[in-house]
């Protein structure tokens, strides 16, 4: 089985398994434990920490550890918006995680904020000039993906981070789907909030981070025992924080070859659109993450080429995992223009760094043969 859905989720890398096991066995103590048990725990919370934060090129005590990419965006959005002196102006995008767009819809139901959802071009990228227009003085908040999940588009985020400044509005970037394939250091990102998820990453599901430049005014969003300096209450997941450092400092080296896998996602790309009759790609062909490719295939069901793809081998998806098994065309592909019908079309093929030509060059053929099966039948 060739697993082409990284977007979705990543296998735990062995080495992060094995960062974490001592902290799921001998040292399992409770951080906030005085006693030497606990102390371990708290020491390996601290160490992991201060990968993180490095990482994120901010200090540890702008870390903050999430259950994952979700609620390190709840926090995000929410803490920032919430705590903000400014007012309850929110501007967002309209291909935006659920994770955010919910979030904004849920302070606008409950806390009568006003969301600015902005739209993007064909590519799926923001227009900076139409994000520096909607910044007002009342603005708490602007947040933008990094990537796109759907369609691997790769947002300015830097260029309207330092639009965002230059307004005096704090500006967040979900770069959960960009972390292991650029940097995720606040200065780069040109942000103040930036979250990421492990099991993205290759670390396990349940554990994320959301690093907040000190400064900046967040409520809590989960109350309880102070934990996380008062940001996140709830006894650590040292393991997951362990793993997610672990995890971190190996995507450090993937970064380092992204070069390398984007030329591979462009030659299987180029292969797709000659081979496969129609193909359409979505998403933009330069500003795009090196392991994302995403078509839609007119005149088929994008989950008939899924189930044919799978007898064959291959493991995809049609979009969003989210999204997945749903009858509604992706509210992201609706963004960019495909109309709904071609949008049941889509199918996302997501790798890691460690793909070779001879995979995608497999799934290419495999592909090709499974769209001209589902147009036959149909
Ligand atoms: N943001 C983006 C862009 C994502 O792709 C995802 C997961 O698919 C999330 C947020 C949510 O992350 P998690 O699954 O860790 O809650």
């Amino acid at each position: 089985m060739l697993y082409l859905d990284h977007a979705a989720t990543t296998a735990v890398r062995r080495e992060v398994l094995e960062a974490m096991w001592p902290y799921l066995t001998g040292e399992f103590g409770n951080p906030s434990s005085h006693h030497d048990v606990g102390q371990a725990a708290a020491r390996g919370l601290a160490e992991a920490r201060a990968t993180v934060a490095e990482a994120f090129g901010v200090r540890s005590s702008e870390v903050i550890f999430t259950s994952g990419g979700t609620e390190a965006d709840n926090l995000a959005i929410k803490g920032i918006v919430l705590a903000s002196p400014r007012g309850r102006h929110v501007v967002t995008t309209a291909i935006e995680h659920p994770a955010v767009l919910e979030s904004c819809d849920y302070l606008a139901r409950v806390h009568g904020a006003q969301v600015t959802v902005l739209p993007v071009d064909r590519d799926g990228v923001v227009d900076p000039d139409a994000f520096a227009a909607a910044l007002r003085p009342d603005t708490a908040l602007a947040t933008v993906m990094t990537a796109n999940n759907e369609i691997g588009t790769v947002e300015p985020v830097a260029r309207l981070g330092e639009l965002a400044r230059a307004a005096g509005v704090t500006f967040h970037t979900d770069a959960v789907q960009a972390a292991g394939w650029m940097s995720v250091r606040l200065g780069d990102l040109g942000a103040d909030a930036v979250s990421i998820s492990g099991h993205k990453l290759g670390a396990p599901k349940g554990i994320g981070a959301l690093a907040v430049r000190s400064g900046v005014p967040l409520e809590a969003v989960v109350h309880g025992g102070g934990q996380e300096r008062g940001r996140r209450s709830g006894t650590e997941n040292v393991a997951g924080a362990v793993g997610l450092a672990a995890a971190v400092r190996l995507a450090s080296a993937q970064v380092a070859d992204a070069g390398r896998v984007a030329a591979l996602r462009d030659r299987f790309i180029e292969t797709v659109l000659a081979t496969v009759p129609g193909a359409l790609l979505t998403g933009s062909a330069t500003s795009r993450l090196p392991g994302h490719a995403s078509f839609c295939f007119p005149g088929t069901s994008g989950e008939s080429v899924l189930l044919g793809l799978e007898a064959r081998g291959i493991t995809c998806s049609s979009g969003s995992a989210c999204a997945a098994g749903s009858d509604e065309p992706s509210d992201v592909l609706l963004a960019i223009g495909v109309p709904p019908e071609v949008a049941q079309t889509a199918v996302r093929f997501t790798f890691g760094a460690d793909i070779t030509a001879e995979e995608l060059d497999r799934a290419a053929a495999e592909l090709r043969v499974a769209v001209e099966s589902v147009r036959s039948l149909g």
